[in-house]
């Protein structure tokens, strides 16, 4: 099934009903193809063929989603990119798809224009909400334009790439992840299937351009629910919604879900209908499930997933033995297996590199033949991190490969101390790096936000340390910083520090 069949579908099943709530404002499923038919319209009107990448960078917003399924309709390829990145970044994208058009909104257009300067071919630019100039096309002009031309509507086949979408470049520069329409829709109706979420309205916090936010839609559209459209994080607005659309779960990353936790302002809502939070993308400190867990009487069902596998690989859910610092069982149809470094799999509790192969895995990077080569072998994805699994199945995950410590020749895990410096009362949060070290290969250093009374000094935090972690563990450096550098999900970058803390990049 392709993202246009995928929107049909929820129309044929559900009937019409407010699939999108933005602000005062509502708009049915029948109203976002309405919507999705003109956009294709106009892009075909602009020339654009099958094939061609459309680049849709702005904060959530309908029109994201009208976006995304007119793009598809016309049978091009959609390229989210999260409107938070720098102009550099923009520009790496656009030239490495080669982008013919660039869909944005008034607040990121000037990164937009700045990114396209030195393009061997310049997108068409189209925004939302600015005036038509010589520059710049206005989508809703464009649609009504286009409107009177005969629709013409394309069925791409289920193997073609539907999303290109760029990994965050954590760990080096950003990669194309290809996603074909089989890879999306057999993650949404699994993890569908796995969480046996019932019909509701939930809320859309996570940017549509994440593939954790992409692919929580597309569960939407299959279970019949209604998305709350969130333009920007805002813990009060959470409550509210949560108040008035009677909301049973959403799902959020980690950073997001640290902020709900120290927000006064649940106090003033009734949340007596939120059952469970779902969370992903970065690792979850145990403190914090068990103060959430206490604080909204509410479940945190942790899962796991990345861009090569359209989204989710693992998830808890209801009913399951809840297993904190877990990240659950893989979906249904999802394989996966821990291997040591020759490839070998590795028995239950070794710990090593993580594969997955299923449906869900992409075909490869766009324009990346080498790294392809390195990510996908045999049909399965290394995705680059470490785990376990246990008797039950239930996968753990250690860290990222290369986030990895090895310390005197020791493996150190970052996690296993960032869990035990969470707890200590003056930290509120604390990120783990390894900087090189002349006799040890690497030393362990401390990056570590203080809570905002605390006086913690270095020496009283290593002393904890000292008494909480083995001699070799024991950070040998803490940094005191008044915030960790993050991404626009709010995922550590570590390589930031790394290399501001080193002094050269990693
Ligand atoms: P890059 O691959 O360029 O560094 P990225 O990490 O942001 O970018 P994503 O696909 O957005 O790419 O993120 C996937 C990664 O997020 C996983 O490989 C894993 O390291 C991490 N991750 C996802 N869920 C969890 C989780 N529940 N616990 C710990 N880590 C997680």
């Amino acid at each position: 099934m392709n993202l246009t069949q995928l929107l049909e579908e929820n129309i044929k099943t559900y009937g019409e009903y407010p699939l999108l709530y933005d602000r005062d404002k509502h708009y049915t499923n029948i109203e976002v193809k309405e919507q999705a038919m003109k956009i294709a319209a106009g892009l075909k009107a602009l020339g654009l063929a099958a094939g061609d990448r459309v680049i849709v960078c702005m904060p959530n917003c309908p029109e994201v989603l009208f976006c995304y399924q007119g793009i598809t309709r016309a049978g091009a390829i959609i390229v989210p990119v999260m409107f938070t990145l720098h102009s550099r970044e923009i520009h790496f994208i656009a030239a490495n798809c080669g982008a013919k058009a660039v869909i944005t909104s008034s607040l990121v257009r000037n990164k937009i224009e700045e990114g396209m300067i030195g393009l061997k071919e310049s997108p068409i630019l189209i925004s939302i909400d600015e005036m038509e100039n010589d520059k710049i096309l206005n989508l809703f002009k464009l649609m009504n334009k286009s409107h009177q031309t005969t629709l013409m509507e394309c069925e791409p086949n289920e193997e073609e790439t539907a999303v290109i979408l760029y990994t965050s470049g954590t760990t080096g520069q950003p990669k194309g992840v290809r996603q074909t329409h089989k890879n999306l829709y057999s993650n949404a109706l699994s993890s569908y299937k796995h969480s046996e979420s019932e019909r509701g309205t939930t809320l859309g916090i996570l940017p549509l351009a994440h593939a954790y936010g992409l692919t929580l839609s597309n569960i939407a559209f299959i279970a019949g629910s209604s998305i709350v459209i969130f333009a920007k994080f805002d813990t009060k607005g959470i409550f509210e919604a949560i108040e008035k659309y009677k909301v049973r779960s959403f799902s959020a990353v980690p950073a997001m879900i640290h902020a709900l936790l120290g927000s006064p302002d649940s106090e003033n809502y009734n949340l007596s209908s939120f059952q469970y939070i779902g969370s992903g993308s970065a690792p979850l400190p145990i403190s914090v499930i068990h103060a959430f867990q206490q604080k909204f009487k509410a479940d945190i069902h942790e899962g796991y997933g990345l861009s090569e596998a359209s989204a989710i690989v693992t998830a808890q859910r209801k009913g399951m033995e809840y297993k904190p610092g877990s990240v659950g069982i893989p979906i249904p149809g999802v394989e996966l297996k821990i291997i040591a470094a020759n490839g070998a799999e590795l028995p239950v509790g070794h710990v090593g590199e993580v594969v997955v192969r299923g449906d869900n895995v992409t075909p490869g990077y766009y324009n990346n033949r080498e790294e392809s080569e390195k990510a996908i072998k045999d049909g399965w994805l290394h995705t680059g991190d470490l785990g376990k699994i246990d008797e039950d199945g239930y996968l753990f995950i250690v860290d990222r490969q290369k986030d990895l410590i090895i310390r005197g020749g020791f493996n150190i895990y970052p996690r296993d101390l960032e869990e035990i410096l969470n707890h200590h009362k003056g930290v509120s949060e604390a990120a783990i790096i390894g900087l090189p070290d002349e006799k040890m290969g690497e030393q362990v250093v401390a990056c570590v936000v203080k809570n905002s009374e605390s006086e913690l000094t270095e020496q009283e935090l290593i002393a904890y340390c000292q008494e909480h972690l083995a001699k070799n563990k024991t950070p040998t450096k803490i940094v005191f910083l008044d915030a960790l550098p993050r991404n626009g999900v709010g995922k550590i970058l570590k390589n930031h520090l790394r290399s501001s803390l080193s002094g050269k990049q990693s």
